[in-house]
């Protein structure tokens, strides 16, 4: 256990689980970096991550009734209806393993989604306890969704689709930003440089 830092008190562990839930938001646009250091975060936090997307892509690969329903609309690169969003994080709130915390991979893009998470997380008593803004320039993300486009073969990470994603995060995305800093839960974390890099700098805001 590292001493020191305003994230102590969560890390004091009390048998097998925290002194208390701690959840934390990774917020920022597509290909900012969410999805890597969202893995890093939890296995350093020894936390679940959760991240919609991923969730969405499993079901429609595997062709359930949600997949089928948020195929086209994921596809288009367009966002997923907030009733589809808040019944997933529902659930996923409701696992047992969800009980001391959650890393929220891009979970929260609307402010009816922030919201209802807020009000999830305030029936439980807890509330979204720091919010991870990744900071990055347009070019950066145009250059590594084409990247990852040449990688991964995501059909939403062709041009069209990239320019759908971009508009819906300018639109209804960036003002979740807002919405949480104005209630002073936000650190910002410029998404450049290596992985490394970021890793250390999200470890930093978050004083562990
Ligand atoms: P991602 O892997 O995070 O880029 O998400 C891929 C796609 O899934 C997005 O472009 C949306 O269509 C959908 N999606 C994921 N999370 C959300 C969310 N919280 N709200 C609405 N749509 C979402």
């Amino acid at each position: 256990m590292v001493a020191g830092g305003p994230l102590t008190a969560y890390r004091l562990p009390l048998a097998e689980g925290w002194e208390r839930a701690l959840d934390i938001l990774l917020l920022g646009p597509p290909g900012a970096g969410k999805g890597t250091q969202g893995a890093l975060l939890s296995a350093r936090l020894g936390l679940p991550k959760f991240a919609t997307g991923d969730l969405l892509r499993d079901a429609v690969a595997q062709g359930t009734a949600l997949g089928r329903q948020a195929k086209a609309v994921m596809e288009s690169g367009a966002l997923v209806s907030d009733q589809i969003i808040l019944g997933v994080v529902r659930e996923e709130l409701a696992k047992p393993a969800a009980a001391g915390g959650v890393v929220f991979d891009g979970v929260v893009r609307t402010i009816p989604q922030a919201e209802g998470v807020e009000a999830m997380l305030r029936d439980l008593g807890r509330r979204m306890d720091r919010v991870l803004f990744f900071d990055v320039t347009d070019e950066e993300i145009l250059s590594r969704l084409d990247k990852r486009r040449s990688l991964e073969g995501r059909a939403d990470d062709d041009p069209e689709a990239v320019k759908r994603r971009l508009d819906a995060y300018r639109t209804q995305t960036a003002p979740v930003l807002a919405w949480y800093e104005a209630r002073g839960a936000v650190t910002r974390v410029p998404a450049v440089g290596t992985v490394d890099d970021i890793a250390r700098r999200v470890g930093e805001s978050l004083g562990i």
